[in-house]
């Protein structure tokens, strides 16, 4: 929750509402039509000029149904307006925080920088139609609900039972004077020595300080079919809305692309919900068996069994090399010759960080990681931030430099530029070890913290219990991975939740592990409360 936003909104005017387009009196708060209007009596730092934007939002309310967002695309209106706004005193709406990217890493940063400033002035920026909201669910629980309007409530129990929603607040509070959110827009150029961003469709925003939350784009190949309709990815809640109403009515046949977080997640959630509704389904990876990159290969190839005992025909070590249109439904053909029929499918090949926004401007790319260098403060220039899955960052307790796909670094990364951003003091540097999460089977799941490759050098303790037989081996376990130096670097409990703190602590010590079997008892497998 906002913690400070009911407290803070100071309820003059309302430029924009995006609970707008649900109900009948979304847009009353345009009634300022009078030229260049200010409200900066109320507003420390920035003049608010409300007339332009008013008219780009208004434009954006019209134009909803049919605009084709597309970051590359850019007007050629505005280019001639940047140079304009950048060459004379041109009257731009200006934001105290401008925030580029509507996900978790927004949310949090501006969570912050209402705590911190009660005299903000907020914009968001989103490609989405969404207000933000949360990733996670969308390859879990929503599937778990039995409610089939759950595509409008976006409701669901989380793992302790307690009913929550996908989206972190309700539409309604960002259409305020402090907080705006300006969706299905994107950035496509920022300015930084004048601090302007520049939307697709040709306006400009006047920022003091900005951040860059963008996170990834999903990966897609070329396929001799182009059937979108068919042939999807999977990142937004949009996505996740067609892909229910496609499967719903059951009988289908699926195929999910990639043997990582993403791909086993959604396979395990349509299988183990949906089979029942007679939802067939196909996951096809390169790799060995799922997690490949994550588990030992031990624990990969029994979770890989664990798929397949849901009835999930997994195809491993094969790669998809081509798939056509047949008849209203699609053929897929492997790279050993041979081929099936689905109806839909799925491409979770991972993300590639969305870094287009910056043109004009050289802002460093991580050439190995991908995303924008920062500084420990999250800075890549002077008031200019980066936050979440976009961010490459260097990691003191590990000593190197990462990005990070995960939500518990979104939400930490979000929160800390939020501060740095809107804090009068020094502004602190990142030094927390985020952790992940994954829940697959009701047999697997787990919490892991650090650098968790399957390249590592890897220690596993295992939960015996008396009168456990062979099979139930892989209930509760610890999964040490030690770099060169023999020092734990990462740390996974699968089963075995609540631990995090404990690994972080392990990490940090830096110890060398001279025998192996000091780690038996270095995390235990008491319950958690
Ligand atoms: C289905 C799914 C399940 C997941 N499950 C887990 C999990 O169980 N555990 C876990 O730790 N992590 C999980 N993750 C990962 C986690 O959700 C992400 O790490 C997190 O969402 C990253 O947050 P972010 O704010 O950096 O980016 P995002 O949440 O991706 O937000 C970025 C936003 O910026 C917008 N944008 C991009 N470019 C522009 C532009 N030029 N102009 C305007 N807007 C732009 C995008 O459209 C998007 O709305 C999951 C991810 C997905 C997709």
């Amino acid at each position: 929750m906002f913690r400070n936003i009911i407290k803070l909104n100071r309820g003059l005017s309302r430029y924009y509402s995006t609970a707008g387009r649900r109900s009948s009196n979304g847009n009353k708060g345009f009634s300022f039509n009078s030229n260049s209007v200010k409200v900066g009596g109320a507003i420390a730092l920035s003049a608010l000029t409300i007339t332009g934007l008013s008219t780009v939002l208004l434009e954006q309310e019209k134009k909803e149904e049919q605009v084709e967002v597309n970051a590359t695309e850019e007007p050629k209106k505005s280019e001639k307006e940047y140079k304009k706004a950048m060459d004379t005193d041109y009257d731009i709406e200006s934001f105290k925080y401008v925030i580029i990217g509507g996900g978790t890493a927004a949310y949090y940063a501006v969570d912050k920088i209402l705590e911190n400033d009660k005299e903000a002035t907020i914009l968001i920026i989103s490609k989405e139609r969404d207000v933000p909201y949360q990733r996670p669910p969308l390859t879990k629980n929503l599937w778990q609900t039995k409610d089939d309007n759950v595509v409008n409530t976006l409701s669901f129990s989380d793992w302790s039972g307690k009913q929550q929603n996908l989206l972190y607040e309700p539409e309604s509070v960002y259409g305020s004077e402090i907080l705006q959110f300006v969706k299905t827009r994107s950035v496509i150029d920022l300015h930084i020595d004048e601090k302007l961003v520049l939307l697709n469709d040709g306006k400009l925003i006047r920022y003091d300080k900005c951040l860059i939350a963008t996170g990834g784009e999903p990966r897609n190949f070329k396929f001799t079919s182009t059937d979108k309709e068919k042939i999807t990815t999977y990142r937004t809640v949009e996505d996740f809305k067609n892909l229910y109403n496609f499967i719903k009515d059951g009988n289908k046949h699926v195929t999910i692309l990639g043997g990582g977080f993403l791909g086993s997640e959604l396979t395990c959630s349509l299988g183990l919900n949906f089979g029942e509704k007679g939802i067939k389904l196909a996951q096809v990876f390169p790799e060995n068996g799922v997690y490949a990159n994550l588990f030992p290969e031990y624990l990969s190839n029994y979770a890989t069994e664990e798929i397949s005992k849901i009835g999930v025909d997994v195809k491993t070590k094969r790669l998809v090399k081509d798939i056509t249109d047949n008849n209203g439904r699609l053929t897929v053909l492997l790279d050993d010759g041979s081929s099936f029929d689905t109806d839909h499918v799925v491409v979770a090949a991972g993300i590639i960080p969305n870094t287009d926004v910056v043109k004009s401007t050289t802002l460093e790319i991580d050439q190995v990681n991908g995303g924008y260098v920062v500084n420990p403060e999250l800075q890549a220039r002077t008031d200019l931030f980066v936050a979440g899955d976009v961010a490459s960052y260097y990691d003191f307790s590990l000593g190197v430099r990462r990005r990070v796909e995960h939500h518990d670094h979104a939400r930490a990364t979000g929160e800390l530029a939020g501060n740095n951003m809107s804090t009068k003091t020094t502004p602190n540097p990142y030094t927390y070890q985020p952790f992940f999460w994954s829940d697959l089977t009701p047999g697997v799941g787990f919490e892991a913290v650090g650098n968790t490759s399957a390249k590592l050098k890897t220690f596993s303790v295992w939960e015996k219990k008396e009168g456990e037989n062979e099979e139930q081996k892989y209930n509760k376990g610890n999964i040490y991975y030690l770099n060169d130096k023999n020092q734990v670097v990462g740390v996974l409990c699968y089963g075995n939740y609540g631990k995090m703190d404990t690994a972080r602590r392990l990490i940090l010590k830096k110890r060398v592990i001279q025998d192996l079997n000091e780690l038996q008892h270095a995390i235990d497998f008491d319950e958690h409360h």
